[in-house]
């Protein structure tokens, strides 16, 4: 067994929660057992208090958190019939792009300066009644975080029908997200990140409304929100009928990893993140670095931070890797060499894993 334990401070996965990662040696459950049915039907109730939401249909995606952004736009993507509007202002919203022109979306990409949270106001005069819009919450990319309230105001005051679509992977149990609150029609996360749970499950909520203008049929079995309900919460005659063999340790893991974030208490789980984000943008600039995401706009969960001049940003990143067994991760796009991105997420988001980072980064710059 490798002796290395590394602390994972990259932009995902960071270290899980104890509970989640204890839960994984449980004795596995069949899909089917009556007692893993119970597991689940309690980790959708507390999917829905961490989404903030009354949605019947919350629940675990079998599938990273892209698995999420597929089976949004492969359900709400009518092929050749939908327009819809995606924000960008960072590598996920490209993504969005991507995904959702494959699903056969009339796609009107609405482009912004990385490092810059999402302009309400662009998004509305790109088009005048898109079916769609869709944002990233939390952009992992360039650790923004933009106003999904005010665009989900903003969409339905303009037409009650059109969908919002929000990427919530890196925001979901670290930030605020009050998905019904909001107007959030289509939700979909990721649990490797603030919820503190290993990679492999996609939180994912639908509203009523999407569920009413969903295509029932989409190009997809597995991603299919009808089929996959049947199963996690029962057909017409309240049957659970096999669609996947659900990943059931994962689905434990998910449940212990939520248990212990809503046994701390959300507000509390926020304010950790808070705190943990503010000590380590405050030390990085007391170390003289010049932060990347534009100021009043930043996540505390995920900070991007200019690599100085002069500095071999890999070289940097290796040293930390090999000589503190510190994760930190590289910029994106076109920002790989010149940005670090530095995550505090679940069980990370504390003072004194912003200490550990600081004070290696301080040896070695
Ligand atoms: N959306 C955002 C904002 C992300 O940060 C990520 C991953 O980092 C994804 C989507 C894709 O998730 P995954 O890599 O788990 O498939």
């Amino acid at each position: 067994m490798s002796l290395i334990d590394r602390i994972l401070l990259g932009p995902g996965p960071c270290n899980p929660y104890p509970e989640a990662t204890a839960a994984l040696a449980a004795p596995l459950l069949g899909h089917l057992d009556p007692e893993f049915l119970r597991v689940l039907d309690e980790t959708c109730d507390r999917l829905r208090t961490v989404w903030g939401t009354t949605n019947r249909r919350t629940l675990p995606l079998s599938g990273t958190g892209s698995i999420g952004m597929e089976a949004a736009f492969a359900n709400a993507v009518h092929p050749g019939r939908t327009t819809a509007v995606v924000a960008v202002n960072g590598l996920f919203g490209q993504r969005m792009v991507d995904v959702a022109t494959r699903y056969g979306a009339t796609v009107i990409p609405v482009e912004h300066t990385w490092g810059q949270p999402v302009d309400t106001d662009k998004i509305l005069d790109a088009h005048p009644d898109p079916d769609i819009v869709a944002a990233v919450h939390a952009e992992t990319s360039t650790g923004v975080r933009s106003d999904i309230a005010a665009l989900g105001r903003a969409v339905h005051d303009r037409n009650p029908d059109a969908l919002l679509i929000a990427d919530c992977v890196t925001s979901l149990a670290g930030i605020e997200v009050a998905a019904d609150e909001w107007g959030i029609d289509i939700g979909y996360a990721g649990t490797q990140k603030c919820i503190g749970v290993a990679p492999g499950l996609a939180p994912f909520t639908v509203s009523e409304r999407a569920w009413r203008h969903r295509n029932p049929t989409p190009p997809t079995w597995y991603l299919d929100l009808g089929l996959i309900g049947d199963y996690v919460s029962g057909n017409a005659t309240g049957g659970r009928t096999y669609h996947h063999t659900a990943p059931t340790a994962m689905i434990a893991s998910l449940h212990a990893g939520l248990g212990r974030v809503l046994e701390e208490g959300l507000d509390a789980v926020f304010e950790r993140h808070r705190a943990a984000g503010e000590r380590l943008q405050t030390g990085l600039q007391e170390l003289g670095l010049e932060l990347f995401a534009a100021e009043n706009h930043r996540l505390p969960e995920l900070t991007t931070v200019k690599v100085p001049d002069g500095v071999d940003s890999a070289k940097v990143r290796h040293r930390l890797l090999t000589e503190y067994d510190i994760e930190i991760g590289a910029g994106a796009g076109a920002y790989a060499q010149s940005v670090w991105r530095i995550g505090l997420m679940g069980h990370n988001a504390r003072q004194e894993r912003a200490e550990l980072v600081l004070a290696a980064l301080a040896r070695l710059l």
